[in-house]
């Protein structure tokens, strides 16, 4: 059976290249009907924080990794020393005595020495890598203080748990001989190694922070589905063919294997994600995704938590749906749908209200008052019967009225705009306008 395993450290918050890891690991897992076990890496009592280990556990939840099984390298300290104790009595370890700053003696250490050889690893996503081990130092397997190293651990782990493939990103390729001389040592069978390729940010260097290591956490929050931010880092290193660029996650269960995630390193593009998340919202079930906003449009004191017509919200929403990139950008967008004083935005006045429009927003909201059907077709006909009438080009005022209903130059069509706005709210909005110019 395959067992692989996600191993987080909960020094930090997991971001796109752990939560890529986690991902392909569980992927794999699911689609070969084997085990997916998360090991959590707190063996560095300092660095280790909780709030890092909620944020990681949220986060693979909300992406919806689930587990098989969990593990503390915190709690399997004994089990480290032990494997420790076996290398020195063998020889194949030395313990050093190290001494602070004042010379005082700080304990022991458990060193490996390490044998010269060449170690050859058949990578499933990179073939055959080849590694000269006479080039690395000795190495540290549990510290003075009696807590383990990474590698150390990592294989001790990896064998008691019986991971069959080691799927983590290429930044552990140096490891990774480490790891095998280790595992030679122990006598243990090695697992399958398989190393992603890095995440680049959009200049060509590492993920940084401005080019998108962002928390998942952080995702959640801005307004992505985790439906399509997972489908976002299916397609950062392995494609469904034929060039499809939207596959849920079931569809990629039947399809995924390890060998076909590619070699070169995957590019952020936040403007990927982006289309991504605007394909799922829109193709969405409008009240699912009102169900969704509805808390934000709380949140943001637009509506009342106990009174709001969801009915509406509803209506709200597929006259925005299509174009949305995040759900944030719903409540970003339809502001001036909840929100009574507008203020147009600097460049759109200095653009679109840049005459007086006392005489037609007047005549207009007259025209709207005078509507026997208020619905779109009739507002725009009272609009398009007013501007002939008055000789001038529809356009000249479409984008004023825009502007002073909802302080922007984008947005749905105008007379939907006003429909939803109600006559009242129309009235009033141009009405306080000519009375400020
Ligand atoms: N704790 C390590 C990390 O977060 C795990 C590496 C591994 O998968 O072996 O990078």
């Amino acid at each position: 059976m395959i067992r692989v395993r996600f191993a987080p450290s909960p020094t930090g918050n997991l971001h796109i290249g752990g939560s890529r890891t986690a991902l392909f690991n569980w992927l794999y897992a699911r689609s070969k009907k084997g085990k997916f076990i998360l090991r959590i890496e707190d063996t560095d009592t300092s660095r280790s924080e909780q709030k890092y280990m909620d944020e990681i556990l949220d986060s693979l939840k909300w992406l919806g990794f689930d587990w098989d099984e969990v593990y503390y390298q915190s709690r399997r300290f004994d089990l480290y020393r032990k494997f420790g104790r076996r290398l020195l009595e063998e020889g194949k370890a030395y313990e050093e005595e190290l001494f602070d700053e004042n010379k005082q003696p700080k304990g022991k250490a458990i060193i490996f020495k390490v044998p010269a050889e060449k170690v050859k690893i058949n990578d499933l996503i990179h073939g055959e890598i080849e590694f000269d081990t006479s080039v690395i130092k000795d190495q540290v397997l549990i510290k003075s203080d009696g807590t383990p190293a990474y590698n150390f651990a990592c294989v001790v782990d990896d064998a008691d748990m019986q991971i069959t493939h080691v799927i983590r990103g290429d930044d552990h390729i140096s490891n990774t001989p480490k790891q095998v001389i280790l595992y030679k040592a122990l006598g243990l069978a090695l697992p399958e190694f398989a190393h992603l390729p890095l995440i680049l940010g959009r200049e060509g260097g590492r993920l940084s922070k401005r080019t998108g290591a962002t928390a998942i956490s952080d995702y959640r929050k801005m307004g992505y589905l985790p439906a399509a931010l997972v489908n976002y880092l299916l397609l950062l290193s392995w494609s469904p063919g034929a060039n499809r660029e939207l596959i849920d996650i079931k569809e990629a269960i039947e399809l995924f294997d390890i060998k076909d995630v590619n070699k070169t390193a995957a590019t952020f593009d936040i403007a990927k994600l982006n289309w991504i998340n605007n394909q799922y919202l829109k193709n969405m079930d409008a009240q699912e995704l009102a169900d969704r906003l509805i808390p934000l449009l709380i949140e943001k004191k637009y509506i009342s938590a106990d009174n709001f017509d969801r009915d509406y919200v509803i209506s709200l929403v597929k006259l925005f749906q299509a174009r949305l990139s995040t759900l944030n950008d719903f409540a970003d967008w339809a502001d001036f749908f909840f929100v009574e004083d507008i203020i147009p935005q600097e460049q759109a006045r200095e653009k679109f209200l840049n005459q007086d429009f006392s005489r037609e927003f007047r005549l207009f909201a007259e025209r709207l008052a005078a509507l026997e059907q208020f619905d779109v077709a009739s507002i725009e006909q009272g609009f398009r019967q007013m501007v002939s009438e008055l000789n001038i080009p529809a356009k000249t005022l479409i984008h004023p009225i825009r502007v002073v209903l909802t302080g922007k130059t984008i947005g749905p069509g105008l007379f939907e705009i006003i429909y939803y706005l109600g006559k009242e709210r129309t009235k009033k909005r141009l009405m306080k306008w000519i009375k400020r110019s």
